[in-house]
């Protein structure tokens, strides 16, 4: 539940104006707050975000800052300099275009990136300077995708949510960034990453997989020991608002007084931001391209495009504006008449109620950004028309194509297709139309704004929870007290431990991960000791483990159980394995080596094994499933199994696993101290294997039949120190 929630966000849903040397503060239009409005009132809510002036001004007129503060907003002041650099350089000028797939409109430069750093510590010293321990804190957007980090770094427990209102870019397009890194460790800071679709969440978490090397599986990742979670929560609307406005008699009214104007004319209706992304232009070629394909047309459809002012300051918007008029003047000088203008052209910004006039009015919505992260207009057109008429046409590059599949949707590059798009709205039946609508209409009523800000607070809490549970296994303090103590007062101890990800962390090379002085020490002290048994349990060859552990007083078991040595004897098999079936198996592990690049094979006395540890991680796992199910037809007949370990698959015989091999120690002797340790899916058989009393511990996150969890290697040695140092 939300005690009191802290919303941050860029522009505070109030701006502060300049009107003739005066400061006036006004609610923002649009945007997060309208949509929020009813949701955020319901608990205690602060919001915190730069109010639209520079410092200057601010600190001139005190009585502002006392207004929005009375109003629960926290301004953060930015200098004239920084706006410059922070937000008409680095937001406006490097990650929008580059976030939208624009690269060639990408500005990079380090004095732009030194404010986006700025800006966000300023952001994190207000926002930290008001939280409680109980809060909930939601960032949003692009503006501040280092804020997440900063505020993790100062308050480590807190409930931190990030939600991203525009795409997240394909790794081949992010890695233009160079400062691709930070932005993403930046994002980690968070508990859970929002975005609006399931293709944005899997660009995010396949940038974090081969920037930052983690491991990321079922929408989650580790980061140290907190769990994160990246999702898909496509914002909605307020429903209610849009869709009782057609019938408010102050709309109804202003549809009455531009029906007036417009004739019987049926009309096309377009509405965005002035921005390159939002492809203009391409829609006006199109649209005349109808018009000289259907004259039949001419005089009896109007296009009412309005273009809102925007970031006009920055070159590559002011010269869209530049070319938009000339090509609006241009289509209608080619195609208007006397009396009949084919295009309307309104470059501002329009009022609730003569928005939804428009949109109660056209028949036809034509939304076709080259690239949008939802886009709302496409969903508050459909809300609007109450009557069920109208028809969308909508472009797939927009979220909001990914929940509103019954428009029309169009490639809006591709000008054929949104010509023979318009012709098909024109003539669509009635019947059609609410056909279409009412399914959209559906599902926008049921995930309306309000939805999305539960589902995405209800989630961030839900990861908290999990973070909790993971906390509750973590092997810390009492419960490792306790452990070490049950071991001391034993008389007879078993220890099973793995060796790789257990006792040492992984290294490129198999080879490379071997025992240093301290750790073999360690290992000697823990084996000589007369009350308590060691048993080396590992995936690796039984050479290697002689070589290494052969004159430890300890057990060993090679080849995830196929060999087994007891304390003073030699080594043996369980049973008698075969190994002719290696020349069946060899030659498909061979061409995955040559189709996978770094990717090898280690062969052991009764198994293969292709390691993929340093091949391309996508790659790797890929080629991991599919090699999975190749050998899966194979392994049938020749009494093979498949194990998957970490960043290995393992062929070996059947019925051979670590738990069964533990069991030679397990059902030998009575023993009154059992502990296990290991880190991967191979280790779970010897976690299966233990009696209940036993004392269990799987390294690193993830499901597990272990009792009890560690992240890291150093963790187990310093463990087996607290074991070894009482003996
Ligand atoms: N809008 C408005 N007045 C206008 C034109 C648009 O209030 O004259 C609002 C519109 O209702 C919508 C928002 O601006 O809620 C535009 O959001 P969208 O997601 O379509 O595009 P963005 O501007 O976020 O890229």
């Amino acid at each position: 539940m939300i005690r009191r929630l802290l919303l941050v966000s860029n522009r505070l849903p109030f701006t502060v104006q300049e009107r003739r040397g005066e400061l006036h503060i006004e609610p923002s239009v649009g945007g997060l707050a309208t949509g929020l409005s009813s949701w955020h009132k319901s608990f205690p809510c602060i919001w915190i975000g730069w109010p639209g002036i520079t410092q200057k001004k601010m600190k001139r007129e005190k009585d502002i800052m006392a207004r929005l503060l009375s109003e629960n907003c926290h301004p953060v002041s930015i200098s004239q300099q920084d706006v410059e650099a922070y937000y008409n350089g680095i937001c406006n000028r490097t990650i929008w275009p580059l976030f939208h797939y624009f690269p060639l409109h990408v500005e990079y430069g380090e004095g732009y990136w030194q404010a986006y750093e700025r800006i966000n510590t300023a952001f994190a010293n207000v926002v930290a300077g008001i939280a409680r321990p109980d809060d909930t804190i939601w960032i949003h957007d692009y503006h501040l995708m280092l804020l997440p980090r900063l505020l993790r770094e100062r308050l480590p427990k807190a409930t931190i949510g990030f939600f991203l209102h525009i795409p997240f870019p394909a790794f081949e397009m992010f890695r233009l960034l160079p400062w691709r890194k930070q932005v993403l460790e930046g994002l980690l800071g968070a508990d859970l990453i929002g975005f609006h679709t399931y293709d944005y969440a899997g660009h995010f978490l396949d940038s974090v997989h081969r920037l930052l090397g983690c491991d990321v599986g079922m929408g989650q990742l580790r980061v140290g020991d907190r769990l994160i979670k990246a999702d898909a929560f496509p914002m909605g609307i307020n429903y209610e608002q849009f869709s009782s406005a057609a019938e408010e008699p102050k709309t109804k009214a202003e549809k009455t007084r531009i029906r007036n104007k417009l004739g019987d004319c049926r009309v096309i209706l377009s509405v965005d931001r002035l921005d390159y992304t939002k492809g203009i232009p391409e829609r006006l070629e199109a649209f005349s391209l109808f018009l000289s394909r259907n004259p039949k047309f001419k005089q009896k459809v109007v296009f009412i495009l309005l273009a809102v002012p925007s970031r006009t300051r920055v070159d590559h918007y002011i010269q869209l504006k530049r070319d938009l008029d000339g090509l609006v003047g241009d289509i209608n000088g080619r195609h208007g008449t006397i009396g009949w203008m084919p295009i309307w052209y309104l470059y501002r910004s329009l009022p609730f109620r003569s928005l939804t006039a428009l949109y109660s009015l056209a028949d036809v919505a034509l939304i076709t950004p080259l690239r949008d992260g939802m886009n709302l207009v496409a969903k508050e057109y459909v809300a609007t028309r109450a009557d069920g008429k109208g028809v969308l046409i909508l472009s797939e590059t927009a979220g909001a194509a990914q929940e509103l599949g019954e428009a029309i949707i169009i490639n809006a590059n591709n000008t054929e297709e949104t010509v023979r798009a318009l012709e098909q709205a024109l003539v669509m039946s009635e019947k059609e139309q609410m056909e279409r609508n009412r399914v959209m209409q559906e599902r926008l009523r049921r995930y309306s704004v309000q939805r999305w800000a539960e589902e995405f607070t209800d989630r961030l809490f839900h990861t908290k929870n999990l973070q909790r549970q993971m906390a509750e296994k973590a092997l810390t303090g009492e419960t490792e007290r306790q452990l070490v103590k049950a071991f001391h007062s034993s008389d007879k101890a078993l220890l099973l431990v793995d060796y790789d990800g257990t006792l040492v962390s992984f290294s490129p090379k198999p080879e490379q991960a071997k025992p240093g002085a301290s750790l073999m020490s360690l290992l000697r002290e823990l084996a000589a000791h007369s009350r308590t048994e060691l048993v080396i349990i590992s995936g690796r060859d039984k050479d290697t483990l002689e070589r290494w552990f052969g004159r430890l007083n300890a057990g060993l078991v090679a080849e995830h159980g196929v060999w087994i040595k007891e304390r003073g004897r030699g080594w043996e098999t369980i049973e008698t394995l075969t190994s002719d079936w290696k020349e069946e198996i060899r030659p498909m592990l061979e061409s995955w080596v040559d189709r996978t690049p770094g990717s090898f094979i280690e062969e052991k006395g009764f198994s293969l094994v292709w390691h993929y540890r340093r091949a391309e991680p996508k790659l790797g796992e890929l080629r991991a499933r599919e090699l999975i199910n190749n050998l899966s037809h194979s392994v049938a007949n020749l009494n093979l199994q498949v194990l998957e370990g970490s960043k290995v698959v393992e062929v070996k015989n059947a019925g051979i696993n670590k738990g069964r091999a533990a069991l030679r120690w397990l059902s030998g002797q009575e023993w009154d101290f059992v502990l296990a340790v290991g880190d991967d899916t191979t280790d779970e058989d010897t976690f299966k294997a233990l009696p209940s009393t036993a004392w269990s511990v799987r390294i690193g996150g993830g499901a597990s039949a272990a009792r009890f969890s560690l992240d890291y290697p150093r963790e187990v040695v310093s463990l087996l120190a607290k074991l070894a140092r009482g003996i």
